[in-house]
């Protein structure tokens, strides 16, 4: 099934206008519908092998639950066709406070509005994508939403399917006990189960 074809599939489903253009709606009713909670997260040893060097880099700052995923979704989308890297894993509350401070009270555009502690990049167990053709660089392509959904089955959380801030570069693993939570809830629970040095995904 093409990608085109999943998105139709679930707007019919839905009853929505069957256009193949994938709102916040049809995104969550596909997460749904390819996600099982229940299932287990466990890669096949293929995807679990090393990636490429600026993806491992990257991937190495994550909690260790979350690298396999991160690493079998750039094997899973290579087999797609689809050329990624990991290029943003975690992020130090320092390097979140001086993130936060470009386009305030350093130079440079805006570019987060969460300060430290309130990323999921502070907390270990989220990371960013980007797509490349051959070295190129691409920050838009419709090849992210692709990605997306290779996530989504994988059982990683897409920013791309989220319905206030759309961020299709962006993955995170939720843990199991932070499934009804809002993004703001699982923060305060990760940043206070951190600071007690207890487990994330226990
Ligand atoms: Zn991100």
């Amino acid at each position: 099934m093409t990608l085109d074809e999943i998105v139709r599939a679930v707007q019919t489903v839905l009853g929505v206008q069957v256009d193949g253009k994938a709102g916040p709606e049809t995104w969550a009713a596909i997460y749904e519908a390819i996600v099982d909670p229940t299932k287990t997260l466990t890669p096949s040893v293929t995807e679990m092998t090393a990636v490429d060097p600026r993806s491992e880099k990257n991937i190495l700052t994550l909690l260790p639950e979350v690298r396999p995923l991160a690493r079998a979704l750039v094997h899973k989308a290579d087999l797609a066709g689809i050329r990624i890297k990991i290029i943003s894993g975690f992020r130090s509350y320092e390097e979140q406070d001086a993130l936060y401070a470009q386009g305030r009270t350093a130079p440079g555009p805006i570019i987060t509005n969460a300060t430290a502690g309130y990323s999921n990049h502070n907390l270990g167990i989220a990371f960013d994508i980007g797509v490349f053709e051959g070295n190129r660089y691409f920050g838009d392509s419709p090849k992210y939403k692709a990605v997306g959904v290779i996530g989504m089955d994988l059982g990683l959380e897409w920013g791309g399917s989220w319905k206030t801030i759309i961020d299709q570069p962006h993955f995170q693993l939720r843990p199991s006990w932070a499934q009804d939570m809002n993004e703001r809830q699982m923060l305060a629970a990760l940043r206070n189960r951190i600071a007690a040095g207890q487990p994330v995904y226990a």
